[in-house]
């Protein structure tokens, strides 16, 4: 028998049967209308929201960064409640201005923006966040062309990264962004060359769970946020200090302590320096608002014994959630939390593989976990579903559909 992670306390149950958002799996399935399912709760969306405006200092605003999960119903469901979205494509973008989001609220990252997506921001007044001085060079010119006065940030590869990061997004030789000590005079060049000069964005990781290190990072941020200020002789309007926070997937794991980073960020502003006095700054999170509140509902379709060992095979995988499959950024394979949906309450009978339908041992969804029996016919819930789960999986591989997604946000989903 292997561990898995916890499953996260919001979810409820009645006899014995998962809620989410007040109705059982069984109800959101027939509502969608067939398995692999996403299910998406907005009210613990919501809740992480409001408990990060609660931890934060006042000022701080909080963006969404919409990879984590574009999902179009969900964009539009959080848009009221976040001061911004970060996109990392047209396409990204598309949705958002789609859902209302207004554009001078909306920024732009990501290496390799081709013309038309330049051209796209430029026109729709988005802010880009430049990942080089040839993208800078490419957006000024499209600003010229269009006559239309591009927004520009620009997005600085900082020296350092937070400590045990899941995933590297800053520190050494870096596809994303200007390496810090070349920012300072591509802002000069922005400027001069009659841009609007929206700031800076400085990402340095993903997935961290260490307090600590998170707030030693935001700490180093806007010190160099302060220091390319400085250099560069203006303030800039808005500084996008990264997010990072991460989720506890795995046995062991503890959640992140997001009051203490609060507290820790509460002081770092108030030390800043007189150049940044008059900054706007913000925190872009995808995971972290919207990881949690998601589960991906898989029914069984076989029971079968090899060798002593039950496998539970589903008709979902790892074509939409790669993650769970221990495939997408990790070195090691754990067990994400997962359950037999109607019997929540039930204590563990067995030692059984949860796997897809996919032709490839890749495609192991649990491990050696320890569940109460199920049957063909059953649902299987993988937790913390929400974050790089279908837009980050190979929908196509192998031809399967692609999952159903549906946003829990009752008295309205209910009421279709
Ligand atoms: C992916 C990404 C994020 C979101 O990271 P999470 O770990 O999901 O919070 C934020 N900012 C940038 C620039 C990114 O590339």
């Amino acid at each position: 028998m292997k561990p898995m992670g916890s499953i996260p306390a919001d979810f409820a149950m009645r006899e014995g049967a998962l809620l989410i958002a007040g109705r059982t799996a069984e109800d959101w399935i027939a509502e969608a209308g067939d398995t692999p399912l996403f299910v998406y709760d907005m009210a613990m969306v919501r809740a992480c929201i409001a408990r990060l405006r609660a931890a934060l200092p006042e000022a701080m605003g909080i963006h969404y960064a919409v990879k984590a999960n574009p999902f179009p119903p969900l964009i539009a469901a959080i848009r009221p409640y976040v001061d911004g979205m970060d996109v990392a494509s047209a396409g990204e973008m598309r949705r958002v201005l789609d859902a209302g989001m207004a554009a001078a609220d909306i920024s732009f990252a990501g290496p390799g923006k081709r013309d038309r997506e330049l051209e796209a921001a430029i026109a729709a007044g988005v802010t880009i966040n430049l990942e080089s001085e040839a993208e800078a060079t490419r957006a000024l010119a499209i600003g010229d062309r269009l006559g239309i006065r591009p927004r520009l940030a620009v997005r600085v590869n900082p020296d350092f990264e937070i400590r045990g990061s899941g995933m590297r997004m800053g520190g050494g030789a870096r596809p994303f962004g200007v390496d810090a000590v070349r920012a300072a005079p591509l802002i000069r060049a922005i400027v001069s060359a009659g841009a609007e000069w929206r700031g800076l964005h400085i990402f340095a990781g993903s997935q961290a769970l260490d307090a600590a290190a998170i707030a030693e990072t935001q700490a180093a941020t806007v010190a160099l946020a302060g220091e390319l200020s400085d250099a560069v002789g203006a303030a800039p309007p808005l500084v996008n200090l990264g997010g990072g926070f991460g989720i506890a997937y795995f046995p062991g794991e503890q959640p992140l302590d997001v009051e203490a980073i609060g507290s820790a960020l509460a002081g770092t502003l108030a030390g800043r320096v007189p150049i940044l006095a008059e900054s706007a700054f913000a925190i872009e999170l995808g995971r972290w608002l919207v990881g949690e509140a998601g589960v991906y509902l898989t029914r069984i379709v076989d029971r079968k014994e090899s060798h002593g060992e039950t496998f539970l095979v589903t008709d979902g995988g790892l074509h939409h959630q790669l993650a769970a499959s221990g495939n997408f950024g990790t070195v090691v394979r754990r067990n994400y939390p997962v359950a037999v949906a109607h019997r929540m309450g039930d204590e563990p009978e067995e030692t059984v593989s949860v796997v897809g339908c996919l032709c490839t041992p890749l495609d192991l969804l649990a491990n050696k976990v320890s569940l109460p029996r199920a049957e063909a016919g059953d649902v299987i819930a993988l937790f913390m579903a929400g974050a790089y789960g279908a837009s980050a999986s190979p929908q196509a591989f192998l031809g399967h559909p692609p999952a159903l997604e549906i946003l829990a946000d009752p008295p309205f989903s209910s009421q279709s």
